[in-house]
């Protein structure tokens, strides 16, 4: 402490109040606050000074500050009503400071030394939290507050910063005719034109949008972002336990929902498009998780045979399969907007589920990322081998449907 009031001296002749005082020493030791060592400061320097035959230190109006801390109540009364536009169960307050403010707190720290300084931003964003939890009894979270409320202090204007909600889940897809997520229109990128009959999308609807508008209206928020643990093609069907996903509702104004009911709601108006089970509340690490995750796949595929091929000859090709790898150069169809490269995937295993003459089902699973209908058709020799080549007669793919995301989680 002698050291501190060595420092602290240095600022005798400034007007400062308790507050601004104190904290240029806030990281001195804990339990207590600013204002508190503000004012143990001040009882030393005056006794220091009254051994020196001086008076005590003189204070009207803090130079630094313009006794702002005066106004905590005002600034808490303002927080708290601009949090009522939310339900929230906690928040943070973060405050914007006059520069002029903040520069004069500089000088004084290069008067006092600022080693063990706290901002004056830092100490407003304190005191107003915990006046703010005194009128609303919600907690203060510096983690993860569904909610900040922004403070200039200049204007005591508020503005809220609303954390997204996120909500996982398993989504089964049983249309053909649908993407994964919502896809502008080509042409007008999404403000309507002809080509997309004013709607601005390329399709009628997407499991996005069978998911998210339902939440929407409960959630009293605008806007939807899908994030899926990987997609399927448009023509194929998400079959099995479902693909895990997390939809991001931006700025609820609600955010306790009623899940179960959610998912039977959605269920209800989806009816053989999209399936939903498992609605759970998520969060941004999730987000990530999903999408990074790289799990393997289980498929069901019709092909057509484009010539004569025996079953036995079939199982015999199949089997070469089997925990082998294959190399796929960028597809033809998807080559406008991927790199060309060529990549190797594991195939697991390829079993044959029916057979007659010029046309099987397959069941087969491969790593994340395996183009399955390439792997079937060849891709005009772009996979290698592929299973057209090796049964020596061209075979196409009439459906696709993914049965299973080996994610190891859950389902
Ligand atoms: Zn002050
Ligand atoms: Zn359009």
């Amino acid at each position: 402490m002698k050291e501190v009031l060595e420092q602290a001296l240095k600022a005798q002749d400034k007007d400062l109040c308790d507050h601004c005082l104190g904290r240029p020493f806030a990281h001195v030791g804990t339990g207590t606050t600013d204002e508190r060592r503000g004012a143990e400061l001040r009882l030393l320097i005056n006794e220091d000074r009254a051994a020196r035959g001086l008076g005590p230190m003189v204070h009207q109006r803090c130079s630094v500050c313009d006794e702002i801390f005066d106004q905590v109540p005002r600034f808490a009364e303002a927080v708290a009503l601009k949090l009522q536009e939310v339900h929230y169960d906690n928040f943070l307050v973060g405050t914007r400071v006059d520069p002029v403010v903040q520069s004069r707190e500089e000088e004084l720290w290069s008067l006092v030394g600022q080693e063990f300084a706290e901002p004056i931003k830092s100490e407003l964003n304190r005191e107003i939290g915990k006046a703010v939890y005194a009128i609303t009894s919600k907690d203060v979270d510096f983690k993860n507050p569904q909610v900040v409320a922004l403070l200039d202090t200049r204007f005591a204007h508020v503005e809220l910063d609303v954390a997204p909600l996120f909500i996982y889940g398993r989504y089964r897809k049983l249309s053909r005719e649908i993407p994964q997520t919502k896809w502008p229109c080509r042409m007008c990128q999404g403000k309507g034109c002809p080509r997309c009959g004013n709607t601005g999308k390329m399709y009628q609807t997407s499991v996005q949008e069978q998911v998210g508008d339902v939440i929407l209206p409960y959630a009293q928020a605008k806007e939807h972002f899908f994030h899926g643990m990987g997609r399927e093609d448009i023509d194929a069907r998400m079959l099995g336990t479902g693909r895990p996903f997390v939809i991001e509702i931006s700025s609820p104004v609600t955010r306790a929902l009623d899940l179960p009911a959610l998912e039977k709601e959605i269920n209800e108006k989806s009816k053989e498009l999209v399936e939903v089970e498992g609605l759970r509340t998520s969060s941004r690490e999730e987000v990530r998780k999903v999408k990074d995750a790289t799990p393997d796949k289980e498929y069901r595929v019709q092909v057509s045979i484009h010539g004569k091929v025996n079953k036995g000859a079939v199982d015999d090709v199949l089997r070469t399969f089997n925990r082998t790898r294959i190399v796929q150069r960028t597809p033809i169809r998807v080559a406008h907007r991927r790199a060309d490269l060529k990549r190797e995937r594991y195939i697991v295993y390829v079993v044959l589920e029916e057979f007659q003459d010029d046309k099987m089902t397959l069941r087969l699973r491969t790593e994340s990322g395996t183009y399955v209908k390439e792997f079937v058709h060849g891709d005009e020799g772009r996979t290698e081998p592929n299973l057209s080549e090796m049964l020596g007669v061209p075979c196409t793919v009439d459906a696709l449907d993914v049965i299973g995301i080996i994610d190891n989680n859950e389902g």
